[in-house]
């Protein structure tokens, strides 16, 4: 599957945003307004002004919608609710090629709050892996104790564990003493 460099960014940028949700023993990473300074830098999001509550509280409500987009069960619901996110933000298309990245469409309107800027570029972003056929690849994590979304990128669309070293290796590890103990037994 190929994608383009700014949807590929705006993927990166979604799955960060979906994973900064209080689950469990992880608190809120948008726990106050400079932990949402700190996103929109880290993730270079372009544009953006003073943020302030309304913004964090938005971009939360923003979080759960995009949430229940890696939960959709088939391209069809996955569809319905990036069209309604989407849709709330408002779009102005526009190519352009700012801070020295190549051509690229930005989709948030000009002056677009941070919470309708991530819902349109996200969202399109999402709605490029429906139209690709792909939408099984918006993946929660299977480890026990995690279930953080991910994008499944891999070439066989085998991956059942997010990026977070402990997933992957916990698992190595259970499924490695599961079958010393099944040979121990047999
Ligand atoms: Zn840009
Ligand atoms: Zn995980």
């Amino acid at each position: 599957m190929l994608i383009p460099h700014d949807t590929r960014i705006a993927l990166d940028t979604v799955v960060d945003l979906v994973n900064t949700a209080p689950d469990g023993g992880r608190g809120d990473g948008l726990g106050d307004v400079a932990a949402l300074y700190a996103f929109v830098r880290s993730h270079d999001v372009s544009g953006v002004g003073e943020l302030g509550e309304p913004d964090l509280r938005a971009v939360r409500d923003v979080r759960n919608r995009f949430a229940d987009v890696f939960a959709a069960t088939d391209a069809r619901a996955a569809a319905e609710l990036i069209n309604e996110l989407v849709a709330s933000a408002g779009t102005t298309p526009q190519l352009t090629d700012h801070d020295g990245y190549d051509w690229h469409v930005h989709y948030f309107a000009p002056g677009a709050s941070v919470a309708d800027h991530l819902a349109a570029d996200c969202g399109m972003a999402l709605a490029f892996i429906v139209v690709a056929g792909e939408q099984d690849r918006l993946r929660r994590c299977e480890a026990p104790d995690c279930g953080r979304a991910f994008v499944d990128l891999s070439r066989n669309r085998s991956r059942r564990y997010c990026d977070s070293r402990t997933c992957g290796n916990r698992l190595h590890v259970a499924a490695y003493r599961a079958r010393r103990k099944e040979a121990a037994a047999g």
